[in-house]
């Protein structure tokens, strides 16, 4: 668009030059100026060479969760969490990496990773290709650590050319799914009042995957009539079982399940999801766009999250990939800050389903960004990833 616009620039420039030649030339004829003289068109001017470097800062900073957080084999009250910021050309972009136990990161890994990671030897961060490639080669595992570079590369490209990446990508604002809103595993009196206090929210997410599924179920279903989604986060042992319990779920008005079995047993998951009244979505047996063609024929669908994937770029990728083996797709998330999710929410109008709520758990969110409106994630005009540090780390 720059361009265009300097090329119309020119060519009225060139035009009204011209027009100015005819008016001296007519002048010329009566004052002996010399004929042809172009005094009027400005001299092309180099571009500057801007010789400047892009520069990397981090910081740990943990996540405080509002209640304390229970899945399967595991209950947490913080989550570990780093802060990136990438600063070029007076612009910074805004990163992040969550760090959930079962991840296999930590904020000392991440701090370690980013250490060794020189962005000095880019031109600009319009390299993204090279430079992500970069990043994904400094080590084999460390995609949270790697996201929170992706994340805050993507915001600093969004600033530098001031347009939101939802645009860019040519989505409609207007297209982003309700998010899930989850209810963790607690007793049926809690899950009742979490789930009461859960108005403005359109579609519930309920953890299962222990001895007690039906009555977690039904603790919801009493107060609410909303869809849910179920989570069995690897948790049910028998295909047989796990099938006859999906069919009550759909009887529940359960609408979708993630993550069955073991990401180990994809034999039995496959099995299930041939059998299943309910769309079955890959989240633990997912990480980056090389597994999605070993989940066709797994699972009805995948959950993409940036923590796993390595972040906006490769989470593109997979949109678009498992839409061409007609999967359904989900963008979740981990306990993240308004920066993380803003990131995600970026592309949560190209899926069918969106579980963006992990900054409304944290009690220490230290960005505005997307907001909820009517259940909703709801994408701002603001460039990058559309965030704002609320409060500046000092
Ligand atoms: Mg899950």
């Amino acid at each position: 668009m720059t361009r265009n616009t300097t090329s119309r620039r020119n060519f009225f420039a060139q035009t009204a030059a011209g027009a100015g030649l005819l008016v001296s030339q007519t002048v010329a004829g009566r004052s002996n100026a010399a004929p042809f003289q172009r005094t009027n068109v400005p001299a092309p001017q180099p571009v500057p060479s801007p010789n400047k470097k892009m520069q990397l800062r981090f910081y740990p900073y943990d996540l405080t969760m509002r209640h304390v957080f229970s899945v399967v084999g595991s209950s947490r009250t913080t989550t570990q969490g780093v802060q990136v910021e990438i600063e070029y050309d007076g612009k910074i972009g805004y990163g992040e990496a969550s760090m959930p136990p079962y991840l296999g990161e930590s904020a000392a890994s991440v701090l370690e990773f980013l250490k060794r990671v020189n962005l000095e030897q880019f031109k600009s961060p319009f390299e993204l290709e090279d430079i992500l490639a970069y990043i994904d080669d400094i080590t084999e595992h460390n995609t949270a650590a790697k996201a929170s570079v992706d994340i805050a590369l993507h915001d600093l490209v969004g600033k530098l050319i001031g347009v939101p990446w939802h645009r860019i990508w040519g989505l409609d604002a207007a297209k982003v799914p309700h998010t899930m809103f989850t209810i963790g595993i607690d007793t049926p009196e809690i899950m009742r009042q979490k789930t009461t206090e859960a108005t403005g929210f359109h579609v519930i997410k309920v953890k299962l995957g222990h001895d007690n599924d039906r009555e977690m179920i039904q603790a919801v279903r009493s107060v609410c009539d909303k869809p849910i989604c179920a989570d069995a986060n690897q948790g049910w042992k028998d295909k047989s079982v796990a099938l006859d319990l999906i069919f009550w779920l759909k009887e529940q008005g359960v609408v979708l399940v993630e993550q069955p079995m073991s990401k180990k047993n994809h034999d039995d998951i496959a099995w299930i999801t041939e059998r299943s009244p309910l769309p079955i979505f890959a989240d633990e047996s997912l990480q980056r766009l090389t597994d999605i063609p070993k989940l066709k024929g797994v699972f009805s669908g995948i959950n993409i999250k940036l923590m796993k994937c390595t972040g906006m770029r490769e989470a593109w990728k997979m949109v678009t990939l498992a839409r061409t083996l007609n999967m359904k797709v989900m963008v979740g998330c981990m306990t993240e800050t308004s920066c993380a999710i803003s990131a995600a929410a970026q592309l949560s109008p190209a899926v069918d389903w969106a579980d963006l709520d992990g900054n409304l758990l944290i009690a220490n969110d230290i960005f505005r960004g997307v907001q909820i409106v009517d259940g909703r994630q709801t994408l701002n005009d603001l460039p990058g990833i559309g965030v704002v540090p609320i409060e500046k780390r000092s």
